[in-house]
């Protein structure tokens, strides 16, 4: 068997679509064209809205696409002091600030940040601070709830600039990226790297569980590579290795739009009780038979 790993991590918030069996099915093949291994894990960090019906649905869904992967998986509301353990570290460093404020605030302190002409205030994204020792104080006191941001401004500082940042983008990116790419990890601002109600974020678990499980290529959609450049950052804080990364094209329903559940993307388990077959399936998705 040689060193391939890759995996596929849904979040058991909802019913898979076709979105999600062309990234399990793209991770799959391409860690059996590899020789390597397909890992499954289940990101289920926000117990808000994770629920064991749809971790259910989630593995029969990718048993009848034709998908094995070794048990136990690793189910990341298992782990949670391991993130922690990341989290501390990147606190230790200075890299992080308490961030007391709403989602409405946010939104507040990004409109009305300045932006460059023609640069709608929606495309900006989310840069603060610290706030000020008394004030943190204060609110602490109150025991206001917050969340810990990564600083962008002191991760730049520590690793002396993001240009040695390097990536290997074996699949392709929105705008046709590929090869040899430098992170560029402002694409999202400073982001959240441990929730107010569940004490983790995705950016962070991810991170640590792709290096835990020796992770050599993360197989995703293109949707996630802003997500991939925040994520190149983390690794270089951390001291943990980069993968490769693979990402693809993200299937457009009939309408043009992404298939997505909000967009009413049928459920894997609506097209199988509708008589369609997994190989119907990879013939939807324009993949090679199993
Ligand atoms: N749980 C994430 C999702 O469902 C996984 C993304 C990733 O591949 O890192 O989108």
């Amino acid at each position: 068997m040689s060193g391939y790993v890759t995996r596929f991590a849904p979040s058991p918030t909802g019913l898979l679509h076709l979105g999600h069996a062309y990234s399990a099915l793209s991770a799959f093949d391409a860690a059996r064209a590899a020789g390597g291994r397909f890992l499954l894990r289940i990101e289920d960090i926000d117990a808000t809205r994770s629920r064991p019906a749809f971790e259910a649905a989630i593995l029969e869904d990718l048993a009848w696409l034709g998908l094995s992967w070794p048990t136990p998986v690793r189910r990341q509301s298992e782990h949670m002091a391991d993130y922690q353990a990341a989290l501390a570290t990147l606190r230790d460093q200075g890299l992080l600030y308490r961030c007391f404020r709403t989602r409405r605030e946010v939104l507040d302190a990004i409109a009305s940040a300045p932006h460059g002409p023609g640069e709608d205030a929606a495309e900006t994204v989310f840069r603060g601070a610290a706030l000020p020792p008394d004030e943190e104080a204060a609110r602490l006191a109150e025991r206001q709830p917050f969340a810990w941001r990564l600083s962008l401004e002191r991760a730049q500082a520590v690793l002396g600039g993001f240009e040695s940042l390097s990536l290997e983008e074996a699949g392709q990116g929105p705008a046709g990226e590929h090869g040899p790419i430098t992170a560029d990890p402002g694409l999202e601002g400073d982001v959240i790297l441990a929730r107010k109600d569940v004490g983790v974020a995705y950016h962070l678990a991810a991170v640590v569980d792709d290096a835990l499980q020796g992770v050599s290529e993360v197989v995703r959609g293109a949707d996630l590579f802003a997500a991939t450049h925040v994520q190149r950052l983390l690794q270089a804080l951390l001291g943990l290795p980069t993968p490769r990364y693979r990402h693809h094209r993200l299937l457009l329903g009939e309408d043009g739009r992404r298939l997505a559940k909000r967009n009413g993307a049928p459920s894997l388990q609506a097209l199988r009780e509708s008589g369609v077959t997994p190989g119907r399936v990879r013939a939807l998705l324009g993949l090679a038979p199993a």
